[in-house]
C-alpha cells in the first residue's frame, strides 16, 4: 500500500525508475498482474492519445508508461496495439437495476465501457444509503455504483402526496432524513420537481434541504428540473434551470442538470439559452454542470406525461376517484390533450412497460385498438397502475449537437435495464455512450474523441471529487475501458432495445475483467462507493 502512495500522481520516468527499482528488488516474481501493451491511451483529461503500456496490480493501475523499457513484466499480458485504452466511464444519471435479480451484472451499461453508475436519482433516493451500500457489498455488483437521497423519497414519507407546505415539523423530519442519507455516504440531494410529489414543493423547501447536505463536503444538488421544457402547466424551460441553479447556489451546493436538454418542439435549437444561464452561474463561481446523452426520445411514466398534477393530490387513489367524477373528468380530458400536445400527440408515446398487452405499443395504437380516445385509453391504463413510457421525438438533435461540445457536460444514459417481462425499453439503457461515440465523434466528427471520452471520465471525476478514479494514472482504481473505436456501435433500437453495443472489447472493473475480448465474464467486480469514491465500508 505504501509505495502506491508514492506512486500517485508521478509520471515518467520516476514512475518506471520506481517500479525498475521494484521489479529488481524482487527477482522471480512479476510486478504486476496485468500489462495492457501497445494501446492507444487517453487518459481522461481531454489531451490527445499516447502510445504506452498500463500495468494493473490487484485493484489498482501500478503503471503507465513503456514497460520494455522500464523492464516491467505480468502474470497475464494483452496485446491492445490499435485499441484505444481509457477510464471506465461515469454514468452520472442511472435507472440500473443493481438491486434485482435480471440487472445486478449490468452487462447492458458495461458494453457500453461504463463501470460506474449514479443512483438514487430524480428524487427517488431512499434515505437508508447504508442499506444499499451493504446490500451491493454482501450481494456482489457488476460495476461501481454510488446514491444520492432523494427529496420526493423523503417528502413522500413524511407528507404523502399532499400539495401544501411543510409544517416546521414536516420540514426538521424531512431534514433528518436528507442529513440520514448524507451521514450514511450519499453524495448530495436529488430531486425531481418534474415528478409528484416533488412539484408539489416551494423551492425554498428545497433549499432548506439542501442546505444539510451542503454541511457534507463536496456535497451535490443534483436536479431533474421542474419544466424541462415540456412541463404542465408550463413553469418555464429558462425559469426551470434558474430554479436548479438558485437550489444550489443558496444552499452552497454543487450543481448538475440531469438529462439536460430542452423538451418539446417549441424548444426546438434553444439549448444555448439554457445552457448561457449555466454559462452565467459558473462566471460567478457556481460549480453547475450538466450531463446528457444523444437521444431525441425520453422515458418516463404515463400519468406524468397525461395527468396534470392537481389530479394525482392524495395519491393514486385519489386520482382513480376523479376519473369517476365526470365534471372532474372533463377537466382532465381537456389538459390531458393539451398535455398530450405538448408532447407531439399519443402516437409519440411508446410503452417500454411491464404489461406485454401495452409493451411496445403506442398509446394511439392502444387507443385504436380499444375504441376509445387518447385521454380516455390513458385513464383505463392508469386505473391499473402508472405505466413506462417513451416519448419520441421530444428532443431536438440540434440542441443535442449543440450541448455535447461544452466542456462542463459529461454523459449519463438515464437508462433502465429491461425486464424479463418487459422486451422494449428505452435503447439509452444499452447505447448512450456508445451512440454519443458513433453518431457525434465518428459520424459527423462533430467532437474529438478526446473530448467525449472526457465528458465521460475525469470531467465527472473532478465533480465528484473523487481522488482516485476517472483517470488512467498510477495509484489510481483500475476502471479501464478499452474500444476498437472504429467498431464501436450502439446496437440498441427503440423497436428492439435489448442489443449490447459493439466495439467494447475489454473492461476492467476494480482491476477485474468484466469483459474480456467482447465477452461479458459476469464476475461483479463494482463497489458501492461512498460520497469521495471511497469504497464503502459496512463497519
Ligand atoms: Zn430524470
Amino acid at each position: 500500500m505504501k509505495h502506491r502512495r508514492r506512486l500517485r500522481g508521478r509520471f515518467l520516468p520516476i514512475g518506471a525508475l520506481l517500479l525498475a527499482a521494484l521489479v529488481a528488488c524482487t527477482p522471480g516474481r512479476p510486478a504486476a498482474d496485468l500489462l495492457l501493451t501497445g494501446g492507444s491511451v487517453l487518459d481522461g483529461t481531454g489531451g490527445e492519445a499516447l502510445t504506452a503500456d498500463i500495468a494493473v496490480s490487484g485493484d489498482r493501475i501500478v503503471f503507465v508508461g513503456d514497460a520494455g523499457a522500464s523492464g516491467l513484466t505480468a502474470t497475464d499480458t494483452l496485446d491492445v496495439t490499435d485499441l484505444v485504452v481509457m477510464p471506465g466511464f461515469i454514468d452520472m444519471h442511472s435507472h440500473a437495476e443493481l438491486d434485482t435479480g435480471h440487472g445486478r451484472d449490468a452487462r447492458a451499461f458495461l458494453y457500453q465501457g461504463i463501470t460506474t453508475v449514479a443512483l438514487g436519482m430524480d428524487g427517488g433516493g431512499d434515505p437508508e444509503v447504508a442499506d444499499r451500500l451493504a446490500r451491493w457489498t454482501a450481494d456482489g455488483i457488476g460495476v461501481n455504483a454510488f446514491l444520492f437521497v432523494g427529496h420526493n423519497a423523503v417528502r413522500r414519507r413524511v407528507m404523502g402526496m399532499e400539495d401544501r407546505e411543510p409544517s416546521a415539523g414536516e420540514l426538521d423530519a424531512m431534514r433528518d432524513l436528507v442529513r440520514q442519507g448524507m451521514d450514511e455516504g450519499a453524495h448530495g440531494l436529488s430531486s425531481g420537481l418534474f415528478y409528484l410529489p416533488g412539484n408539489y414543493a416551494e423551492t425554498e423547501e428545497v433549499i432548506e434541504l439542501n442546505r444539510v447536505a451542503a454541511a457534507y463536503d463536496g456535497a451535490i444538488y443534483d436536479t431533474h428540473d421542474r419544466d424541462l421544457g415540456a412541463a404542465y402547466p408550463p413553469f418555464g424551460y429558462l425559469e426551470s434551470i434558474a430554479e436548479g441553479i438558485r437550489i444550489g447556489e443558496e444552499a452552497g451546493t454543487k450543481v448538475i442538470f440531469s438529462h439536460f436538454n430542452a423538451q418539446g418542439a417549441h424548444n426546438y435549437g434553444r439549448a444555448h439559452e439554457g445552457a448561457a444561464l449555466i454559462e452565467a452561474a459558473r462566471a460567478r463561481g457556481v460549480e453547475v454542470a450538466g450531463a446528457h446523452h444523444s437521444y431525441t426520445a425520453t422515458q418516463s411514466n404515463l400519468r406524468s406525461y397525461t395527468i396534470p398534477g392537481w389530479a394525482v393530490i392524495g395519491g393514486d387513489m385519489a386520482m382513480v376517484r376523479r376519473f369517476d367524477d365526470p365534471d372532474t373528468v372533463a377537466v382532465i380530458d381537456r389538459q390531458t390533450r393539451e398535455m398530450l400536445e405538448i408532447r407531439g400527440g399519443a402516437g409519440r408515446l411508446l410503452f417500454a412497460d411491464q404489461r406485454p398487452d401495452l409493451n411496445g405499443k403506442t398509446l394511439q395504437d392502444v387507443a385504436d385498438e380499444w375504441g376509445l380516445d387518447a385521454p380516455a385509453t390513458a385513464r383505463r391504463i392508469l386505473r391499473d397502475g402508472n405505466a413506462a413510457v417513451m416519448n419520441l421525438g421530444l428532443y431536438d438533435i440540434e440542441n443535442v449537437r449543440y450541448l455535447a461540445q461544452l466542456d462542463w457536460m459529461m454523459t449519463c444514459t438515464d437508462g433502465r435495464d429491461p425486464g424479463p417481462t418487459r422486451p422494449v425499453t428505452h435503447p439509452r439503457a444499452f447505447g448512450s455512450f456508445t451512440k454519443k461515440i458513433r453518431d457525434l465523434v465518428l459520424d459527423e466528427q462533430l467532437i474529438t474523441l478526446p473530448h467525449t471520452v472526457r465528458s465521460m471520465t475525469g470531467l465527472a471525476a473532478d465533480f465528484l471529487g473523487w481522488p482516485d478514479r476517472g483517470y488512467l494514472r498510477e495509484g489510481y482504481a483500475a476502471d479501464i475501458t478499452v474500444l476498437d473505436v472504429g467498431a464501436v456501435e450502439d446496437m440498441a433500437t427503440y423497436e428492439d432495445p435489448h442489443q449490447y453495443s459493439r466495439g467494447t472489447v475489454h473492461v476492467l472493473v476494480n482491476g477485474t475483467f468484466a469483459i474480456r475480448d467482447g465477452e461479458a465474464t459476469m464476475a461483479l467486480p463494482g463497489r458501492a462507493l461512498a460520497r469521495g469514491g471511497k469504497p464503502f465500508d459496512a463497519g
